[in-house]
Protein backbone atom coordinates (compact mmCIF):
# COMPACT_ATOMS: atom_id res chain seq x y z
CA UNK A 1 0.00 0.00 0.00
CA UNK A 2 3.00 2.59 0.97
CA UNK A 3 5.74 2.77 -1.17
CA UNK A 4 9.21 2.49 1.20
CA UNK A 5 10.28 6.18 -0.06
CA UNK A 6 10.60 7.38 3.11
CA UNK A 7 14.95 7.11 3.14
CA UNK A 8 14.70 9.64 0.64
CA UNK A 9 12.71 12.47 2.25
CA UNK A 10 14.28 15.93 2.89
CA UNK A 11 14.33 16.45 6.51
CA UNK A 12 16.51 12.98 6.64
CA UNK A 13 19.05 14.03 4.42
CA UNK A 14 19.73 17.27 6.48
CA UNK A 15 20.73 15.18 9.44
CA UNK A 16 24.43 14.68 9.79
CA UNK A 17 25.14 10.71 9.59
CA UNK A 18 25.16 9.38 13.17
CA UNK A 19 28.49 7.11 12.12
CA UNK A 20 30.60 9.97 10.85
CA UNK A 21 29.74 12.68 13.35
CA UNK A 22 27.99 11.54 16.56
CA UNK A 23 28.00 14.94 17.85
CA UNK A 24 26.74 16.87 15.02
CA UNK A 25 24.11 14.19 14.46
CA UNK A 26 22.96 15.00 18.19
CA UNK A 27 22.85 18.61 17.38
CA UNK A 28 20.51 18.41 14.17
CA UNK A 29 18.70 15.72 15.59
CA UNK A 30 17.70 17.90 18.79
CA UNK A 31 17.12 20.95 16.17
CA UNK A 32 15.57 19.26 13.30
CA UNK A 33 13.03 17.40 15.53
CA UNK A 34 11.99 20.69 17.37
CA UNK A 35 13.37 19.59 20.67
CA UNK A 36 15.16 22.47 21.59
CA UNK A 37 16.98 25.56 20.06
CA UNK A 38 20.25 27.96 20.14
CA UNK A 39 18.71 30.90 21.96
CA UNK A 40 20.10 34.76 21.86
CA UNK A 41 21.25 33.97 25.54
CA UNK A 42 25.04 32.85 25.01
CA UNK A 43 24.97 29.09 26.48
CA UNK A 44 20.92 29.17 27.34
CA UNK A 45 18.55 27.05 24.59
CA UNK A 46 15.07 27.33 24.09
CA UNK A 47 13.38 23.68 25.17
CA UNK A 48 10.64 23.88 22.28
CA UNK A 49 7.00 22.29 23.12
CA UNK A 50 8.37 18.81 21.64
CA UNK A 51 11.08 18.65 23.90
CA UNK A 52 9.19 20.28 26.76
CA UNK A 53 6.39 17.09 26.61
CA UNK A 54 8.87 15.14 27.17
CA UNK A 55 10.32 16.76 30.38
CA UNK A 56 6.90 17.31 31.31
CA UNK A 57 6.79 13.55 30.96
CA UNK A 58 9.67 13.11 32.82
CA UNK A 59 8.85 15.14 35.81
CA UNK A 60 5.28 13.30 35.93
CA UNK A 61 6.93 9.98 36.41
CA UNK A 62 9.20 11.10 38.68
CA UNK A 63 7.03 13.44 40.84
CA UNK A 64 4.52 10.25 41.34
CA UNK A 65 7.94 7.88 42.88
CA UNK A 66 8.89 11.00 44.85
CA UNK A 67 5.43 11.04 46.36
CA UNK A 68 4.77 7.60 47.00
CA UNK A 69 7.84 7.85 48.87
CA UNK A 70 6.94 10.55 50.74
CA UNK A 71 8.09 13.90 49.74
CA UNK A 72 6.46 16.88 49.10
CA UNK A 73 7.23 19.54 46.55
CA UNK A 74 8.09 22.96 47.80
CA UNK A 75 9.41 26.36 46.47
CA UNK A 76 12.50 28.30 47.23
CA UNK A 77 13.96 31.39 46.20
CA UNK A 78 16.03 32.04 42.59
CA UNK A 79 18.18 34.62 44.44
CA UNK A 80 20.62 33.70 47.69
CA UNK A 81 22.45 36.33 49.24
CA UNK A 82 26.35 35.46 48.82
CA UNK A 83 26.79 35.44 52.41
CA UNK A 84 24.70 32.19 52.65
CA UNK A 85 26.65 30.04 50.11
CA UNK A 86 29.53 31.05 51.92
CA UNK A 87 28.95 29.51 54.89
CA UNK A 88 29.77 25.92 53.59
CA UNK A 89 33.73 26.29 52.41
CA UNK A 90 33.52 22.87 50.44
CA UNK A 91 30.62 24.19 48.68
CA UNK A 92 31.49 27.90 47.53
CA UNK A 93 34.64 26.59 46.25
CA UNK A 94 32.98 23.97 44.22
CA UNK A 95 30.83 26.31 42.98
CA UNK A 96 32.34 29.70 43.08
CA UNK A 97 33.65 29.45 39.08
CA UNK A 98 30.46 28.75 37.86
CA UNK A 99 27.94 30.78 39.75
CA UNK A 100 26.50 34.07 38.64
CA UNK A 101 26.00 37.01 40.68
CA UNK A 102 23.21 40.35 40.90
CA UNK A 103 24.77 43.08 42.35
CA UNK A 104 22.38 46.18 40.83
CA UNK A 105 18.37 46.04 41.47
CA UNK A 106 16.03 48.56 41.26
CA UNK A 107 19.04 50.75 39.34
CA UNK A 108 20.82 50.83 42.43
CA UNK A 109 24.22 48.32 43.76
CA UNK A 110 22.81 45.92 46.02
CA UNK A 111 24.58 46.15 49.61
CA UNK A 112 24.96 42.77 49.24
CA UNK A 113 25.20 40.86 46.06
CA UNK A 114 22.60 37.96 45.16
CA UNK A 115 23.60 35.23 43.34
CA UNK A 116 21.36 33.02 40.79
CA UNK A 117 21.15 29.82 42.51
CA UNK A 118 23.35 26.95 41.05
CA UNK A 119 21.99 24.52 43.42
CA UNK A 120 19.71 25.06 46.87
CA UNK A 121 21.40 23.54 49.86
CA UNK A 122 22.60 27.09 51.14
CA UNK A 123 18.97 28.77 51.05
CA UNK A 124 17.17 25.54 52.12
CA UNK A 125 19.60 24.67 54.69
CA UNK A 126 18.52 28.43 55.76
CA UNK A 127 15.11 27.43 56.29
CA UNK A 128 15.37 24.17 58.13
CA UNK A 129 16.91 25.98 60.97
CA UNK A 130 14.27 28.09 61.37
CA UNK A 131 11.76 25.03 60.89
CA UNK A 132 13.72 22.28 62.23
CA UNK A 133 13.29 22.12 66.20
CA UNK A 134 12.71 18.47 68.00
CA UNK A 135 13.18 15.46 66.75
CA UNK A 136 9.34 14.83 65.99
CA UNK A 137 9.83 17.45 63.22
CA UNK A 138 12.27 14.83 61.51
CA UNK A 139 12.03 14.12 58.51
CA UNK A 140 11.84 16.65 56.38
CA UNK A 141 11.45 15.24 52.75
CA UNK A 142 11.05 17.96 50.59
CA UNK A 143 11.91 18.48 46.46
CA UNK A 144 12.02 21.51 44.55
CA UNK A 145 11.26 22.00 40.61
CA UNK A 146 13.30 24.71 39.58
CA UNK A 147 15.33 26.24 37.12
CA UNK A 148 19.27 26.45 38.05
CA UNK A 149 22.26 28.66 36.23
CA UNK A 150 25.99 27.54 36.32
CA UNK A 151 27.83 29.40 33.88
CA UNK A 152 29.46 26.92 31.45
CA UNK A 153 31.72 28.10 28.86
CA UNK A 154 31.21 24.94 26.37
CA UNK A 155 27.50 24.22 26.15
CA UNK A 156 25.51 21.67 24.21
CA UNK A 157 21.96 21.19 23.66
CA UNK A 158 20.40 19.74 27.18
CA UNK A 159 23.91 18.19 27.84
CA UNK A 160 25.37 21.36 29.72
CA UNK A 161 23.58 24.52 29.31
CA UNK A 162 24.41 27.92 31.62
CA UNK A 163 20.11 27.44 32.83
CA UNK A 164 18.99 24.15 32.93
CA UNK A 165 15.85 22.69 34.21
CA UNK A 166 15.85 19.92 37.32
CA UNK A 167 14.69 18.34 40.53
CA UNK A 168 16.67 18.81 43.86
CA UNK A 169 15.45 16.82 46.61
CA UNK A 170 16.65 18.13 50.05
CA UNK A 171 16.03 15.46 52.98
CA UNK A 172 16.70 15.86 56.88
CA UNK A 173 17.48 13.59 59.29
CA UNK A 174 17.74 12.25 62.79
CA UNK A 175 20.69 9.47 62.17
CA UNK A 176 22.93 8.68 60.29
CA UNK A 177 21.77 5.62 58.69
CA UNK A 178 18.56 7.13 58.08
CA UNK A 179 19.88 9.97 55.24
CA UNK A 180 22.29 6.66 54.25
CA UNK A 181 18.88 4.93 53.47
CA UNK A 182 17.44 7.92 51.98
CA UNK A 183 20.62 8.77 49.41
CA UNK A 184 20.46 5.10 48.40
CA UNK A 185 16.35 4.59 48.29
CA UNK A 186 16.01 7.75 45.80
CA UNK A 187 19.89 6.22 44.07
CA UNK A 188 17.77 3.08 43.61
CA UNK A 189 14.46 5.46 42.41
CA UNK A 190 16.38 7.02 40.03
CA UNK A 191 17.65 3.89 38.32
CA UNK A 192 14.41 2.36 38.70
CA UNK A 193 13.06 5.23 36.53
CA UNK A 194 15.14 5.82 33.88
CA UNK A 195 15.51 2.35 33.46
CA UNK A 196 11.49 1.92 33.14
CA UNK A 197 10.27 5.05 31.45
CA UNK A 198 13.54 5.95 29.19
CA UNK A 199 14.36 2.74 28.49
CA UNK A 200 18.29 3.30 29.62
CA UNK A 201 20.45 0.72 31.52
CA UNK A 202 22.38 2.30 34.29
CA UNK A 203 24.88 1.72 36.53
CA UNK A 204 24.48 2.55 40.17
CA UNK A 205 27.53 3.07 42.42
CA UNK A 206 29.36 5.78 44.26
CA UNK A 207 31.43 8.49 43.57
CA UNK A 208 35.35 8.55 43.92
CA UNK A 209 36.59 11.44 46.37
CA UNK A 210 37.52 13.67 43.26
CA UNK A 211 34.25 13.62 41.52
CA UNK A 212 31.71 13.98 44.89
CA UNK A 213 29.65 16.88 45.04
CA UNK A 214 30.97 19.74 46.75
CA UNK A 215 30.25 19.47 50.31
CA UNK A 216 28.49 16.01 50.37
CA UNK A 217 30.15 13.03 52.10
CA UNK A 218 29.33 10.72 49.55
CA UNK A 219 28.23 11.05 46.45
CA UNK A 220 26.38 8.58 44.58
CA UNK A 221 25.26 8.53 40.98
CA UNK A 222 23.54 6.56 38.00
CA UNK A 223 25.81 6.26 34.87
CA UNK A 224 24.40 5.58 31.41
CA UNK A 225 26.30 4.33 28.40
CA UNK A 226 25.45 6.45 25.13
CA UNK A 227 25.59 5.35 21.65
CA UNK A 228 29.42 6.69 20.76
CA UNK A 229 30.35 4.99 23.69
CA UNK A 230 30.53 7.62 26.33
CA UNK A 231 29.29 7.46 29.65
CA UNK A 232 26.61 9.97 30.62
CA UNK A 233 25.90 10.56 34.47
CA UNK A 234 22.32 10.59 34.56
CA UNK A 235 21.47 11.66 38.16
CA UNK A 236 23.21 12.12 41.70
CA UNK A 237 22.18 11.47 45.20
CA UNK A 238 24.52 12.81 48.03
CA UNK A 239 24.57 11.71 51.26
CA UNK A 240 25.53 15.40 53.19
CA UNK A 241 25.97 14.11 56.37
CA UNK A 242 26.44 16.98 58.61
CA UNK A 243 28.44 19.19 57.19
CA UNK A 244 25.38 21.60 55.69
CA UNK A 245 23.91 21.18 59.22
CA UNK A 246 26.71 22.60 60.33
CA UNK A 247 27.41 25.20 58.05
CA UNK A 248 23.75 26.19 58.61
CA UNK A 249 22.95 25.43 61.99
CA UNK A 250 20.15 22.71 61.52
CA UNK A 251 20.23 21.25 65.11
CA UNK A 252 16.99 19.72 66.78
CA UNK A 253 16.27 18.64 70.26
CA UNK A 254 16.69 14.48 70.48
CA UNK A 255 15.26 11.98 71.50
CA UNK A 256 17.64 12.30 74.89
CA UNK A 257 17.12 15.88 75.18
CA UNK A 258 20.71 16.79 73.39
CA UNK A 259 21.27 19.25 71.22
CA UNK A 260 22.28 17.45 67.48
CA UNK A 261 22.83 18.19 64.09
CA UNK A 262 20.48 16.78 61.69
CA UNK A 263 22.00 14.53 58.91
CA UNK A 264 21.01 15.41 55.12
CA UNK A 265 20.61 14.47 51.93
CA UNK A 266 20.26 16.59 48.65
CA UNK A 267 19.79 14.39 45.22
CA UNK A 268 18.93 15.86 41.44
CA UNK A 269 18.35 14.81 38.11
CA UNK A 270 17.86 17.47 35.12
CA UNK A 271 16.53 17.75 31.33
CA UNK A 272 19.94 16.28 30.29
CA UNK A 273 17.87 13.10 30.38
CA UNK A 274 16.34 14.13 27.51
CA UNK A 275 19.87 14.32 26.17
CA UNK A 276 20.43 10.67 27.14
CA UNK A 277 17.39 9.48 26.10
CA UNK A 278 18.80 10.93 22.03
CA UNK A 279 22.39 9.30 22.31
CA UNK A 280 21.01 5.87 23.94
CA UNK A 281 18.38 5.12 21.26
CA UNK A 282 18.68 7.48 17.91
CA UNK A 283 19.72 6.23 15.18
CA UNK A 284 20.93 7.72 11.82
CA UNK A 285 17.42 8.36 10.29
CA UNK A 286 16.63 10.60 14.21
CA UNK A 287 15.19 10.11 16.90
CA UNK A 288 14.14 7.20 18.51
CA UNK A 289 11.82 7.38 21.51
CA UNK A 290 10.94 5.19 23.96
CA UNK A 291 7.27 4.95 24.19
CA UNK A 292 6.42 6.03 27.59
CA UNK A 293 8.10 9.64 27.12
CA UNK A 294 7.30 10.12 23.59
CA UNK A 295 5.01 13.30 23.48
CA UNK A 296 3.58 11.15 20.78
CA UNK A 297 2.83 7.16 20.94
CA UNK A 298 1.08 6.75 17.49
CA UNK A 299 0.84 9.18 14.55
CA UNK A 300 -2.18 8.19 11.94
CA UNK A 301 -1.15 9.02 8.48
CA UNK A 302 -4.11 8.92 5.98
CA UNK A 303 -3.08 7.89 2.87
CA UNK A 304 -5.00 10.33 0.08
CA UNK A 305 -6.10 7.84 -2.39
CA UNK A 306 -9.43 8.32 -4.28
CA UNK A 307 -12.24 10.40 -2.62
CA UNK A 308 -10.04 9.34 1.33
CA UNK A 309 -11.76 12.73 2.92
CA UNK A 310 -14.87 10.99 2.70
CA UNK A 311 -13.68 7.17 3.22
CA UNK A 312 -10.16 6.94 5.22
CA UNK A 313 -10.44 10.38 7.01
CA UNK A 314 -13.36 9.67 8.85
CA UNK A 315 -12.34 6.33 9.55
CA UNK A 316 -8.83 7.94 10.78
CA UNK A 317 -10.24 10.45 12.90
CA UNK A 318 -12.80 7.83 14.60
CA UNK A 319 -9.71 5.51 15.75
CA UNK A 320 -7.41 8.48 16.78
CA UNK A 321 -10.54 9.34 19.05
CA UNK A 322 -10.72 5.54 20.42
CA UNK A 323 -6.89 5.73 21.35
CA UNK A 324 -7.12 8.82 22.18
CA UNK A 325 -9.78 8.12 24.80
CA UNK A 326 -7.71 4.89 25.66
CA UNK A 327 -4.60 7.19 27.32
CA UNK A 328 -2.39 6.87 23.88
CA UNK A 329 -0.92 9.98 23.24
CA UNK A 330 -1.82 10.18 19.67
CA UNK A 331 -1.29 12.78 16.19
CA UNK A 332 -3.84 12.88 13.55
CA UNK A 333 -1.84 13.82 10.81
CA UNK A 334 -4.40 15.19 8.05
CA UNK A 335 -2.20 17.97 6.35
CA UNK A 336 -3.05 17.76 2.73
CA UNK A 337 0.00 20.23 1.82
CA UNK A 338 2.52 17.14 2.87
CA UNK A 339 2.69 13.81 0.94
CA UNK A 340 2.58 10.72 3.00
CA UNK A 341 6.07 10.37 2.17
CA UNK A 342 7.24 12.93 3.73
CA UNK A 343 5.60 12.23 6.40
CA UNK A 344 6.98 9.10 6.92
CA UNK A 345 10.25 11.01 7.24
CA UNK A 346 9.20 13.64 9.68
CA UNK A 347 8.10 11.26 12.04
CA UNK A 348 10.53 8.77 12.00
CA UNK A 349 12.83 11.69 12.83
CA UNK A 350 10.63 12.59 15.36
CA UNK A 351 11.10 9.73 16.65
CA UNK A 352 7.34 8.50 17.24
CA UNK A 353 7.21 4.96 18.42
CA UNK A 354 4.28 3.82 16.09
CA UNK A 355 2.83 5.02 12.52
CA UNK A 356 -0.34 3.71 12.03
CA UNK A 357 -0.80 3.93 8.20
CA UNK A 358 -4.81 3.63 6.90
CA UNK A 359 -5.40 4.22 2.90
CA UNK A 360 -8.60 3.03 0.81
CA UNK A 361 -7.59 -0.74 0.87
CA UNK A 362 -6.97 -1.16 4.51
CA UNK A 363 -10.41 0.11 5.03
CA UNK A 364 -11.81 -2.36 2.21
CA UNK A 365 -9.98 -4.91 4.51
CA UNK A 366 -11.11 -3.54 7.58
CA UNK A 367 -7.30 -3.24 8.88
CA UNK A 368 -4.12 -0.92 9.61
CA UNK A 369 -0.71 -1.09 9.01
CA UNK A 370 1.55 -0.27 12.43
CA UNK A 371 4.85 0.23 11.83
CA UNK A 372 7.31 0.23 14.16
CA UNK A 373 10.26 3.20 14.85
CA UNK A 374 12.64 0.76 16.34
CA UNK A 375 12.34 -2.13 13.43
CA UNK A 376 10.12 -0.60 10.95
CA UNK A 377 8.82 -3.51 10.89
CA UNK A 378 5.11 -3.47 8.99
CA UNK A 379 2.32 -5.50 11.21
CA UNK A 380 -1.39 -5.52 9.26
CA UNK A 381 -3.68 -5.17 12.10
CA UNK A 382 -7.18 -5.66 11.94
CA UNK A 383 -9.70 -2.69 13.34
CA UNK A 384 -11.36 -4.71 15.71
CA UNK A 385 -9.04 -4.65 18.99
CA UNK A 386 -7.23 -2.05 17.64
CA UNK A 387 -6.71 -0.39 20.40
CA UNK A 388 -5.13 -3.56 22.27
CA UNK A 389 -2.62 -4.45 19.40
CA UNK A 390 -1.53 -0.37 19.75
CA UNK A 391 -1.09 -1.06 23.56
CA UNK A 392 0.69 -4.46 23.11
CA UNK A 393 3.38 -3.06 20.73
CA UNK A 394 3.98 -0.13 22.25
CA UNK A 395 4.95 -1.83 25.51
CA UNK A 396 7.23 -5.06 23.05
CA UNK A 397 9.08 -1.34 21.68
CA UNK A 398 9.75 0.36 25.11
CA UNK A 399 10.87 -3.88 25.91
CA UNK A 400 12.94 -4.23 23.06
CA UNK A 401 14.48 -0.48 23.30
CA UNK A 402 15.79 -1.55 26.63
CA UNK A 403 16.82 -4.56 26.10
CA UNK A 404 19.01 -3.04 22.74
CA UNK A 405 20.51 -0.82 25.19
CA UNK A 406 21.57 -3.62 27.60
CA UNK A 407 23.09 -5.44 24.77
CA UNK A 408 25.18 -2.53 23.22
CA UNK A 409 25.71 -1.42 27.04
CA UNK A 410 27.44 -5.48 26.95
CA UNK A 411 29.28 -5.53 23.48
CA UNK A 412 31.07 -2.06 25.43
CA UNK A 413 31.87 -3.02 28.62
CA UNK A 414 35.94 -4.57 28.99
CA UNK A 415 37.08 -5.84 31.94
CA UNK A 416 41.10 -5.46 31.91
CA UNK A 417 44.41 -5.77 34.57
CA UNK A 418 46.99 -4.53 33.40
CA UNK A 419 47.46 -0.67 32.44
CA UNK A 420 48.36 -1.98 28.38
CA UNK A 421 45.09 -3.65 28.25
CA UNK A 422 43.48 -0.24 29.82
CA UNK A 423 45.02 1.87 27.52
CA UNK A 424 44.05 -0.58 24.88
CA UNK A 425 40.63 -0.72 25.42
CA UNK A 426 39.92 3.39 25.67
CA UNK A 427 41.59 4.32 22.48
CA UNK A 428 40.00 1.06 20.69
CA UNK A 429 35.72 0.46 20.82
CA UNK A 430 34.86 3.23 23.28
CA UNK A 431 32.76 2.04 25.98
CA UNK A 432 33.17 1.38 30.05
CA UNK A 433 36.35 -0.41 31.08
CA UNK A 434 36.21 -1.91 34.75
CA UNK A 435 39.57 -2.28 36.37
CA UNK A 436 41.18 -2.40 39.74
CA UNK A 437 41.95 1.22 41.56
CA UNK A 438 43.67 1.40 44.80
CA UNK A 439 41.66 4.33 45.77
CA UNK A 440 44.46 6.93 44.97
CA UNK A 441 43.58 10.58 43.44
CA UNK A 442 47.19 10.64 41.75
CA UNK A 443 46.12 7.00 40.10
CA UNK A 444 42.63 8.52 39.81
CA UNK A 445 44.64 12.23 38.08
CA UNK A 446 46.98 10.26 36.14
CA UNK A 447 44.73 8.39 34.40
CA UNK A 448 42.36 11.11 33.01
CA UNK A 449 45.42 12.76 32.05
CA UNK A 450 46.56 9.99 30.04
CA UNK A 451 43.20 8.16 28.50
CA UNK A 452 40.80 11.35 29.22
CA UNK A 453 38.93 8.80 31.15
CA UNK A 454 37.31 9.32 34.48
CA UNK A 455 36.13 7.04 37.26
CA UNK A 456 32.18 6.76 36.70
CA UNK A 457 31.34 4.89 39.57
CA UNK A 458 32.33 2.56 41.83
CA UNK A 459 30.08 -0.94 42.35
CA UNK A 460 27.61 -0.59 45.42
CA UNK A 461 28.81 -4.00 46.65
CA UNK A 462 32.29 -4.64 48.11
CA UNK A 463 34.84 -5.23 44.76
CA UNK A 464 38.21 -4.84 45.85
CA UNK A 465 39.63 -7.26 42.85
CA UNK A 466 43.11 -7.41 42.20
CA UNK A 467 45.98 -4.99 41.47
CA UNK A 468 45.70 -1.30 40.85
CA UNK A 469 45.73 -1.01 36.94
CA UNK A 470 47.53 1.95 37.26
CA UNK A 471 49.91 1.39 40.07
CA UNK A 472 49.97 -2.43 41.01
CA UNK A 473 49.00 -1.49 44.76
CA UNK A 474 46.25 -3.47 46.27
CA UNK A 475 43.09 -2.52 44.50
CA UNK A 476 39.95 -1.22 46.75
CA UNK A 477 37.18 -1.28 43.97
CA UNK A 478 36.40 -2.36 40.99
CA UNK A 479 36.26 0.60 39.11
CA UNK A 480 34.19 2.16 36.50
CA UNK A 481 36.28 4.20 34.23
CA UNK A 482 34.95 5.94 30.97
CA UNK A 483 34.91 9.04 28.84
CA UNK A 484 31.86 11.05 29.56
CA UNK A 485 30.22 14.01 28.22
ZN1 LIG B 1 46.80 2.99 42.01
Amino acid sequence: MTKPDDKDAPFVTEITPRSVDFSRWYTDVVRRAELADYSPVKGCMVIRPYGYTMWELIQQGLDRRFKQTGHVNAYFPLLIPVSLLEKEADHVEGFAPQVAMVTRGGGEELEEPLVIRPTSEAIIGTMYAKWIQSWRDLPVLINQWANIVRWEKVTRLFLRTTEFLWQEGHTAHETAEEAEEETLRILGLYKEFVETELAMPVIAGRKSESEKFAGAARTYSIEALMGDGRALQAGTSHNLGQNFAKAFDITFQARDKSLQYIWGTSWGVTTRLIGGVIMTHGDESGLVLPPRVAPYQVVIVPIPRGNWQQTVLPRARAIEAELSAAGVRVKLDDRDAYTPGWKFSEWELRGVPLRLEIGPKDIEKQQVVLIRRDTREKRPTPMAGLEAAVRQTLTEIQQALFERAVRFREEHTSRVSSWDEFKQAMEGRPGFVVAPWCGSAACEAEIKTDTQATIRNLPLEDSAGGACVRCGQPGVAEAYFAKAY
